[in-house]
């Protein structure tokens, strides 16, 4: 995809933020309300007003004209939602834009979030990809990390979900906790292929500095693993995951073959998306805006008539959007597009750029296409990618 259809694509995804969570984890800085252990649906005033923000936002959102082919709910704890509450959205949805038979709909949940007839309700309403917030399989890391739920919790969110046969079945983890050992972690890898989900997402743990762990911990330092410790953790994870079958399709992500997450395809391929809720990003009409990332700000902003104050993004920052995300799928880029719509001098400056990554094995040029080698080309993108920015800037 080059320059124009971006600019001009007409967007077939849909990101929905639902900013709750149960309790706040000790290491996140994202956008999120706590409402605490009892409250969940309709029972929380807090949800249901940003239910109605959220609704009104989506109603007066311009329509570019083809039905949706992926929807994500994403959080938060999207699992927090009535049935109800997630239904209204999806038949505004429907009415708005429409949403393709074949769509992938797509929601995270938390364990300890939802019961059998929960995830039923879910099935009849259309989602059919459930990503399932475990992080680790230990009770320990689990309680370090300031986790709602248990290990139990996690069983039983699994159980249901296959009882109820959700096609799509996402399980997360993270690696580099505090504590963690290498063997934690493979057992970890292990738990998580017993239970027979279609997809695996690995997150490497990043301290921020406005959370818990950020007071607490320093990068690198015990109880947290050295860089090597941590390095090992992927290499392990790719080890391990793909000789269970998985396909390591994106630097954090592996699948078995047929169940990518179609949805955040549409992020790495640089395609247009719409995106609805607080703190949420879009990408339409060549156009990036970030929704304000704090409820007051974000209610206002819906009030006001939800401006997109946002430049159009310039050719030259496309071509890094495109080398930065598509360069996360393990098949890369195509540069032949590159050089139709960048020119051929441009290709010609990225692969002498990359030469010196292509001797040390991390980058390879293969069938016109430039990619990075799991793992090492993986593990050291950023490295990668800041040549290609400071060459190509
Ligand atoms: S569940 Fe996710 S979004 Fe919520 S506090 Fe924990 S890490 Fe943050």
């Amino acid at each position: 995809m080059g320059q124009r259809d971006i600019a001009l694509g007409i967007p077939s995804s849909a990101y929905i933020h639902i900013p709750f969570c149960k309790r706040r984890c000790f290491y996140c800085d994202f956008p999120v309300f706590v409402i605490g252990d009892r409250l969940q649906g309709e029972n929380s005033g807090t949800i249901r007003h940003y239910i109605e923000m959220l609704c009104q936002e989506i109603s007066i959102s311009p329509v570019f004209g083809q039905p949706l082919e992926t929807i994500f709910f994403g959080g938060g704890t999207p699992s927090l939602l009535s049935l109800e509450q997630l239904q209204r959205i999806l038949t505004l949805l429907t009415q708005k834009f429409g949403i393709s038979p074949q769509a992938e709909i797509s929601m995270e949940a938390d364990p300890g979030t939802f019961d059998l007839a929960y995830i039923q309700g879910l099935s009849t309403a259309g989602v059919n990809r459930i990503s399932l917030g475990v992080q680790a399989f230990d009770a320990d890391l689990l309680r370090y990390c300031g986790r709602s739920h248990n290990l139990d919790d996690i069983f039983t969110a699994v159980d249901s979900i296959h009882q109820v046969g959700i096609p799509e079945f996402s399980i997360d983890l993270i690696s580099g906790l505090p504590h963690q050992t290498l063997h934690q972690w493979q057992q970890s890898l292990e738990k998580a292929i017993a239970l027979g989900p279609t997809h695996i997402s690995i997150y490497d743990l990043t301290v921020e500095p406005k959370t818990a762990f950020g007071r607490y911990y320093t990068p690198g330092k015990a109880p947290l693993p050295t860089e090597e410790m941590t390095v090992e953790m992927y290499r392990l994870a790719q080890q391990i995951l793909t000789a269970a079958g998985y396909e390591h399709y994106e630097i954090s992500n592996y699948a078995k073959p047929g169940h990518q997450c179609r949805h955040n395809r549409t992020y790495w391929e640089n395609r247009p998306y719409y995106g609805f809720g607080m703190g949420a990003a879009s990408f339409v009409q060549g156009k990036r805006f970030t929704r304000p990332r704090q409820t007051k700000e974000y209610y206002q902003w819906v009030q006001d008539g939800c401006v997109i104050d946002a430049k159009v993004t310039s050719p030259d920052e496309i071509l890094l959007e495109t080398l930065m995300l598509g360069l996360r799928l393990a098949e890369g880029v195509n540069l032949r597009d590159l050089a139709s719509h960048f020119g051929e001098n441009k290709v010609e400056e990225i692969k002498k750029c990359c030469q010196p990554f292509v001797e040390k094995g991390w980058v390879e040029i293969r069938e016109g296409r430039l990619l990075l080698r799991a793992p090492d080309g993986f593990l050291f993108s950023n490295v990668i990618l800041a040549k290609l920015f400071a060459t190509l800037a």
